[in-house]
């Protein structure tokens, strides 16, 4: 359908619908999508699993025959190390803000001790790391994520996993999260995506704990309950 026409005096105070509505939507959202990092795409970009697939196949069809690959292995391995490191670099590089003289990351420091997270294949976080703080100006800031993947990125206050139904059962969606605060300004919306809302509120965290005299992030994000939050002294002057 096409828009009518207006004179320019009407058009510039209302805008065609069609456009508002999409415009609309990508203004409400203020999560910007987290950045995708998987074990797939990086097996992928070093041939992990190309090269795997060809050992086991020399294994299957030389068995007995005393016949040994490992100059190809050595060769091999050699291209993964190679084309990790360089997969990493480009990686980090495509994530910096274009025209940005520095660039200032905040890395969440979650571990899993000798587990894998629910049988998922873990990535290169030292690599990713050392990557994305290697430019000259650029830095990397570890940030604890507590209580990060669990807080309503809007009002701050506890998030719950989204439920649906399976059968009989609710289950939690893992990937989703929901405000359990109905005045919250984002109420109505009510479905965030995890991995969107952790990235938020660790930059939150950081940049909170940046600015405070006690190097503490606000206090919903506290370990203590009784902790307050106050901005250093030496940047109060640039406050409004
Ligand atoms: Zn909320």
């Amino acid at each position: 359908m096409l828009a009518p026409t207006f004179p320019s005096q009407s058009l510039s105070s209302s805008p065609p619908s069609h456009t508002a509505t999409t415009e609309q939507i990508k203004k409400d959202r203020h999560l910007s999508r987290s950045k995708l990092y998987t074990a797939n795409r990086k097996s992928a970009a070093t041939f992990e699993s190309v090269h795997e697939i060809r050992r086991q196949r020399f294994i299957r069809e030389n068995a007995g025959k005393g016949q040994s690959d490992t100059d190809r292995r050595n060769k091999e391995a050699r291209t993964r190390k190679l084309r990790h490191k360089i997969y990493h670099q480009k990686l980090s590089s495509s994530w910096r803000r274009p025209g940005g003289k520095s660039n200032i990351q905040f890395f969440g420091t979650f571990k899993s001790f000798n587990s894998r997270i629910k049988k998922h294949r873990r990535g290169a976080n030292s690599r990713l790391a050392c990557e994305l703080n290697a430019p000259e100006n650029d830095k990397v800031i570890p940030t604890n994520e507590f209580r990060s993947s669990k807080t309503c990125p809007t009002c701050h206050s506890p998030a719950k996993q989204q439920k649906y139904r399976r059968g009989n059962n609710l289950v939690s969606a893992n990937g989703s999260l929901r405000s359990t605060n109905k005045s919250c300004p984002d109420f109505h919306r009510n479905t965030y995506n995890r991995d969107d809302v952790g990235a938020f509120n660790i930059s939150v965290i950081g940049f909170s704990k940046a600015l405070s005299s006690n190097n503490q992030p606000i206090p919903p994000f506290c370990r203590s309950m009784m902790q307050t939050y106050s901005v250093s002294p030496s940047l109060e002057k640039y406050m409004t």
